[in-house]
């Protein structure tokens, strides 16, 4: 089965398209490793691509807030903001579907989805040292997470790790094949607020048959994302921050 892989969308339906345009005939089945809301100024329009388009998603700690499902106290005051209005703006319908979305992990053939770390839905993991714990505690040969913005990922063997990187700016894919002797940990990045210093839109094309995985950016229209944030008069950082993918 081939697979397209996002998350962390984030209300961005400009990156949203350009991601669909960029992976039309390379998958049969998508997948979505959560937070299609919050930040941008799109909710609506993310949630019901990620209904319609996806067969599986796994909820994100945005999805969980800004649909009410949860305390806004942890957010620092551009998330909440963000979050108050996406709440206001989500119609009843997406709202509840938001709402229902399942925690991670799930499971998905041999694999699993997650949105942070597959032994806790709300712990970030950016460094080989956070990898580490889930490798050597769960024996699951491939996690698909989010959660932290930065496309890439863990390959272990057992003893050591070897980073996964995203593709260098410039080259619009990192393909890897996934070797049944090792165990990984692969984010697809963010289609909707990169934070790897790359502003293209990111996301993943796995091949479940051949092991092929592929790590692809697509630039998109950022400006227009960035006025329609203003417009809605959310936090201008959240407008500044998706040109410079951090
Ligand atoms: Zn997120």
């Amino acid at each position: 089965m081939r697979y397209l892989i996002v998350s962390d969308l984030h209300g961005n339906s400009e990156a949203l398209a350009a991601v669909e345009e960029s992976a039309r005939g390379a998958w049969d089945d998508a997948l979505c490793c959560g937070d299609l809301v919050g930040y941008g100024a799109d909710p609506n329009a993310a949630v019901e691509w990620a209904r319609r388009t996806c067969s599986l998603i796994v909820r994100g700690n945005h999805d969980r807030l800004c649909s009410g499902a949860g305390h806004l106290d942890w957010f620092n005051p551009s998330a909440r903001q963000a979050a108050e209005w996406t709440l206001a703006e989500l119609t009843p319908e997406n709202r509840a579907f938001t709402a229902a979305l399942p925690r991670g992990p799930a499971v998905v053939e041999a694999f699993r989805l997650a949105h942070g770390s597959p032994l806790d839905e709300d712990t970030y993991v950016s460094l080989a040292a956070e990898a580490r714990p889930i490798f050597t505690n769960c024996g699951l040969p491939l996690v698909f997470f989010g959660h932290t913005h930065q496309q890439g990922g863990f390959a272990f063997d057992g003893e050591r790790i070897v980073e996964i990187p995203p593709p260098p700016p410039g080259r619009e894919a990192n393909v890897i094949w996934i070797d049944p002797a090792r165990r990984y940990l692969i984010n697809p990045g963010s289609v909707g607020q990169p934070r790897d210093g790359d502003p293209r839109a990111a996301f993943a094309l796995y091949d479940s048959s051949s092991g092929r995985l592929e790590l692809r950016r697509v630039p998109y229209s950022i400006g227009q994302a960035q006025e329609k944030i203003r417009a809605a008069g959310l936090p201008e950082r959240l407008a500044a921050r998706l040109a410079a993918g951090r």
